[in-house]
């Protein structure tokens, strides 16, 4: 059998849309999966719109995400001289001529195709067998002069000169294939294997777009999101492994991928779905790494506060962080809504916030002193979580839960949105609870 060669084809005109990089994945499966080869090759003859400064990041992403390319890159600005050649060899052979660019006699010449006015059948992969009638399509226009090709023709002579063997790309390319399809044939090129893959929307069903959220590879490293996450959620954009499995590293994609069952209908671009994937390989991560990166994603004050003191920063993680993020970045977010704040600084007693329903001042300030009372037996070697939950639980559903835990909550938080009064206690140590439940008496 032949060696499997598929291709990375980015138009460097803008960062590698979140969608290609799917079809780029797919590519680089099914290529691992035959023991192939990826080609890569920046589709740069739009030199209005093409900017090189766009490769080193389609090279950066492709290694963040650990799907680097074979061979390349290639660079069809560089190979002017080889499809000038092919050109050539087509007009040569009468294949291909100069001809009027339009009918309204305005005189401008352009190079096109002399369509065999045929029908040609190729099997996708994904659609089943597809039969068109080239004839619509006229004598297509190939080049606008013999040195400025189209599109069609250096994608063409590309695939046939890099040894594609098959394609797989979105299926907003299909109507190009047949196109192309003509084109290998007459070039004397082997018609390689199609699959065109489904689109991928946004949750509204409209394409997706910057509008959706992240649509760049490092738009999503920039949020805090895993590289294998990404992967893994990308590889489910279109395929499935037919079974409940979410979870699949690279090298099980590249084990388990399969063009039979990659679907039809347009993928939708689920963030809250990649962000429970997310979560998933967050959780499996070293405690190290992971503290690291959250400070790395706390503005400066607030890694400050966390980096001064350690012991409290550990519990801040687990109790509070870990317990809810789904990408670093979730951090960001709760440093801003004040989410750390009180754990550093004691807040200002409000009494009104502190009341329960219709409790009075001074039933709160019963209920407190009982608390002190009985947190100040608890040895400061047992000070945790579950210990302070101990203490008073059976006591507050006697007397009514609402009455300690509410004023106790926000005392200690100085917040209405705050964790229960129990993690606040253990993260603010034995004494800062006991001083911060006085303030009530003061
Ligand atoms: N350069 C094209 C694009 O970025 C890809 C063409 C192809 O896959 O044949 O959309």
């Amino acid at each position: 059998m032949t060696k499997v060669i598929t291709r990375y084809p980015p138009s460097p005109t803008g960062e590698i849309h979140i969608g290609n990089m799917r079809t780029m994945l797919f590519n680089y499966l099914w290529a691992k999966k035959h023991d192939g080869q990826v080609v890569l090759r920046f589709e740069d003859t739009d030199r209005e719109r093409s900017d090189a400064k766009y490769e080193p990041i389609a090279l950066a992403a492709f290694d963040t995400l650990g799907i680097t390319p074979d061979l390349g890159p290639f660079r069809q600005s560089e190979r002017t001289d080889v499809y000038r050649e092919r050109l050539q060899g087509l007009i040569d052979r009468d294949m291909a001529y100069e001809g009027e660019e339009s009918s309204d006699g305005s005189g401008n010449k352009v190079i096109r195709f002399r369509n065999p006015n045929k029908e040609i059948t190729f099997q996708d992969h994904v659609l089943g067998d597809i039969t068109i009638d080239t004839t619509d399509f006229g004598d297509f226009v190939i080049a606008r002069s013999i040195n400025d090709p189209i599109y069609h023709f250096t994608v063409v002579v590309d695939d046939i000169d890099m040894g594609i063997t098959h394609i797989l790309r979105g299926a907003d390319h299909i109507t190009s294939t047949p196109r192309q399809i003509l084109l290998i044939e007459a070039l004397g090129g082997v018609v390689p294997e199609y699959a065109h893959l489904p689109l991928i929307n946004g949750d509204d069903k409209k394409k997706l777009s910057k509008r959706h959220g992240a649509v760049t590879v490092g738009g999503f490293v920039a949020q805090g999101y895993l590289p294998a996450a990404i992967v893994n959620y990308l590889a489910f954009l279109g395929w499935n492994p037919g079974d409940e499995r979410e979870i699949f590293s690279l090298e099980e994609l590249v084990s388990e991928f399969s063009l039979e069952r990659i679907g039809k209908s347009p993928a939708t671009f689920n963030y809250d779905k990649l962000d429970d994937i997310n979560r998933h390989y967050l959780l499996q991560l070293d405690a190290d790494f992971v503290y690291q990166e959250i400070l790395a994603f706390l503005p400066v004050d607030t890694k400050n506060q966390f980096e001064s003191d350690s012991v409290k920063a550990a519990k801040i993680m687990e109790l509070i962080i870990l317990e809810r993020i789904k990408k670093f970045g979730d951090v960001t977010a709760m440093a801003d809504a004040g989410e750390f704040e009180y754990f550093y600084t004691r807040p200002d007693l409000d009494t009104d916030l502190i009341q329960f329903k219709d409790d009075s001042l001074e039933k709160a300030k019963e209920m407190i002193g009982l608390v002190i009372e009985k947190l100040e037996q608890v040895d400061d070697a047992d000070w945790a979580k579950d210990t302070i939950k101990d203490t008073l639980w059976d006591w507050t559903s006697e007397v009514g839960r609402g009455s300690v835990l509410h004023p106790m909550r926000t005392i200690l938080s100085g917040s209405k949105q705050s964790p229960d009064p129990f993690t606040l206690a253990y993260v603010l140590g034995k004494n800062e609870t006991i001083e911060r439940l006085n303030t009530i008496n003061q």
